[in-house]
C-alpha cells in the first residue's frame, strides 16, 4: 500500500519579482491573501508541502533575490514541473517568461511540465498582456497551458493546481521515498530542514 509520503514530486514556482508567486501559494494552501505582502528578506527560497491525491508535492518558491543566483542549479535540479507566473498588468514580466522557462528546462535534468499563469487578472483596467498572446507563447513553447489567475479574488487558483497535479500524477518518474521516513512533516520548512532530499 502506498503511504502518504511514498511518492514525491518537485515543483518550482518562478517568475519576476512581484508577480504574485507567494500570494498564489498562500491562497492555495491557506486560503488567505495579503494586500501588502512583504517579501521575507534574507531567505532565498522556501518549500511548501501539499498533499494531492495521497501524493506529496513540494513547491519551491523563490524570493528572486540577487544572491539567489548562485543557488539556481540546486533550486531547479530534478524539478518535475514548473509554475511560471507573470503579471497581466506588467508587459516586462511577460517578456521575462522565456528566460524562466529556459532555466527550468536547462537545469532540471528531467522532462519538465510547465504551466503558465497570468496573475492579477482582477485588475481589469490595468491589463497589458492579452490572453491570446500568452496562449500562443505557451503553444509555441510546448507548455501545458496558460491560466489567468487572481490570488486576490481567488480566481482559478484551485484550477491551476488541479491541472498541474493531474499532469504530475501521470508521471512515473516521481521520487520514491519508501516507508523508512516517517517524520516528513515539513510544512513551511526551511531549505536546511529539507536537506534529507539531497538537493540543498
Ligand atoms: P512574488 O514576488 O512573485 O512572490 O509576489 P507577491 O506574492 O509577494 O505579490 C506582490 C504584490 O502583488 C503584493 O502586494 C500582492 O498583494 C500583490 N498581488 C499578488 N497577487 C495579486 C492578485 O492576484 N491581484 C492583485 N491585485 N494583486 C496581487
Ligand atoms: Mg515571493
Amino acid at each position: 500500500m502506498t503511504d502518504r509520503y511514498d511518492v514525491l514530486y518537485k515543483v518550482v514556482l518562478v517568475g519576476d519579482l512581484g508577480v504574485g508567486k507567494t500570494s498564489i501559494l498562500q491562497r492555495y494552501k491557506f486560503g488567505v491573501f495579503e494586500e501588502n505582502y512583504k517579501a521575507t528578506i534574507g531567505v532565498d527560497f522556501t518549500v511548501q508541502t501539499l498533499t494531492i491525491d495521497n501524493k506529496t508535492v513540494k513547491i519551491w518558491d523563490t524570493s528572486g533575490q540577487e544572491r539567489f543566483k548562485a543557488m539556481i542549479p540546486k533550486f531547479y535540479r530534478d524539478a518535475h514541473a514548473a509554475l511560471i507566473v507573470f503579471d497581466v498588468t506588467n508587459t516586462e514580466s511577460f517578456e521575462g517568461v522565456g528566460k524562466w522557462l529556459q532555466d527550468v528546462n536547462y537545469f532540471s535534468g528531467l522532462r519538465t511540465t510547465s504551466l503558465l499563469l497570468g496573475n492579477k487578472c482582477d485588475l481589469i483596467n490595468e491589463r497589458k498582456v492579452k490572453l491570446c498572446d500568452a496562449q500562443s507563447f505557451a503553444l509555441r513553447n510546448d507548455m501545458l497551458d496558460v491560466i489567468e489567475t487572481s490570488a486576490k479574488e481567488n480566481s482559478n487558483i484551485d484550477e491551476a493546481f488541479l491541472q498541474l497535479s493531474k499532469e504530475l500524477l501521470k508521471r512515473e518518474d516521481y521520487i520514491s521515498l519508501g516507508s523508512m521516513r516517517p517524520s516528513l512533516t515539513l510544512d513551511n520548512s526551511s531549505p536546511a530542514e529539507s536537506s534529507w532530499w539531497g538537493c540543498c
